[in-house]
């Protein structure tokens, strides 16, 4: 009988732990790759490693950006080949009356009116779809801004979005959460090594990593090399038994999932 017990006490031991596991798309983490701001080289350096290796990436396009207004056809094939569009707005709006924004010049979001915003997203989402024939969609903060004048703006169109990433660094777990503040990992003069470390602390804590990237071997002053972005996509590819290398829309309605689980 304690033999029985003891079996059966070993028996639900062993499928929560491999439950916990499995949240990720029966894998120890998730890895979600984001690129902000519609740079040529995303088109030019990013896109041929991922595609190389059959990675898909989440492209965070300011929809105003003139490598996004010039190369529609290029980011039509990125679409096509199943990486996500994301809307990081038409002008990418900043906060200048925030300490350091000195770069912020015409599309100053303290000047902006909520209206204004909210068309301006809007109308982003309806470019997007025009490229991808897709409705939904998932949003990035530019600068990391979510309030316009104090008021989370985001808060009154909810309905449109399927979930947002902030700039906050975080590793996310599989539990129930705010969509619309999900953490990242910024690139910024990492090597590959040290980002590899950190996809690494995901596997160890089951959790969801996001990276946001800007200039991947130049193109931003934000910037890491091709080196460093190869040898991150390459570990990943090299692990996918382990690793659920997925979109930021894929990864979020998952996360909707733990909501669901809780309830
Ligand atoms: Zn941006």
């Amino acid at each position: 009988m304690i033999f029985r017990k003891t079996l059966l006490f070993l028996f639900c031991c062993l499928s929560l732990s491999v439950a916990e596991a499995q949240h990720w798309n029966q894998k120890k983490c998730a890895v979600v790759l984001t690129y902000d701001d519609a740079l040529d080289v995303h088109l030019d350096n990013v896109i041929p490693v991922l595609d190389s290796l059959h990675l898909k990436g989440t492209f965070y396009l300011t929809a105003g950006a003139r490598a996004f207004t010039q190369r529609l056809p290029e980011w039509k094939k990125v679409a096509a080949n199943q990486h996500e569009l994301a809307n990081h707005t038409l002008f990418h709006p900043c906060d200048g009356s925030l300490p350091g924004r000195n770069f912020v010049s015409e599309y100053d979001l303290s000047k902006y009116s909520m209206r204004r915003l909210i068309d301006e997203l809007r109308m982003t989402n309806t470019v997007l779809e025009a490229i991808d024939g897709k409705k939904e969609r998932t949003f990035a903060y530019p600068c990391g801004d979510a309030k316009l004048n104090g008021v989370s703006y985001l808060d009154q169109m909810k309905g449109e979005f399927v979930a947002a990433r902030g700039v906050h660094n975080e590793l996310v777990p599989f539990a129930p959460r705010d969509l619309y503040t999900i953490g990242c990992y910024s690139g910024n003069g990492q090597t590959g090594q040290e980002l590899i470390d950190l996809v690494k602390k995901a596997m160890q804590s089951n959790s969801l990593i996001v990276f946001l990237f800007h200039g991947v071997g130049g193109g931003h002053g934000l910037n890491v090399s091709n080196e460093a972005h190869r040898q991150l996509a390459q570990f990943l590819k090299q692990h996918e038994k382990e690793i659920w290398t997925t979109t930021f829309l894929e990864a979020a309605q998952h996360l909707k999932t733990a909501g669901a689980v809780k309830k």
